[in-house]
């Protein structure tokens, strides 16, 4: 991990501990999970933080771009301390979230800017289907 401090800094942000908590939680998982599993999982750790200040550490973290938040649909938000452009598979069923590895899509922007003639900047591919668990 690169090291945090610097990183805040050069986002020009105060460095508060529920930031830190946050981010480093983040960052050191692949689970996508959403403001209130945060909050649960920071709960021992830091038992005075509120939800409101996950809700509101977040924000800031999106704002300057250290986090990914991806809408889940019906207002659901889940965060992703992974930067790099990668498409997401959710399970409509349990709601899990899984970074899709190893598959690629070199062409879709160049495929997209071929069929609108858009200048194609960014791109976020998200797939939706059932889980290995919730398929049994
Ligand atoms: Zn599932
Ligand atoms: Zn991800």
């Amino acid at each position: 991990m690169e090291n945090i401090t610097t990183i805040f800094r050069e986002k020009k942000l105060k460095l508060t501990p529920q930031r830190i908590a946050v981010y480093k939680y983040l960052k050191s998982t692949k689970e996508h999970p959403s403001a209130e599993v945060i909050y649960k999982a920071l709960q021992p750790t830091y038992p005075t933080m509120s939800l409101a200040t996950i809700y509101k550490a977040l924000k800031t973290l999106v704002a300057v771009e250290l986090i990914i938040e991806l809408n889940v649909g019906e207002g659901n938000f889940r965060y992703d301390g992974n930067m790099a452009t990668h498409p997401h598979v959710q399970c409509i069923s349990c709601g899990r979230v899984d970074d899709i590895e190893g598959i690629s899509f070199p062409n879709v922007n160049e495929d997209v800017k071929q069929h609108t003639n858009y200048e194609i900047l960014a791109s976020k591919i998200y797939f939706y289907g059932l889980c290995k668990d919730c398929k049994k």
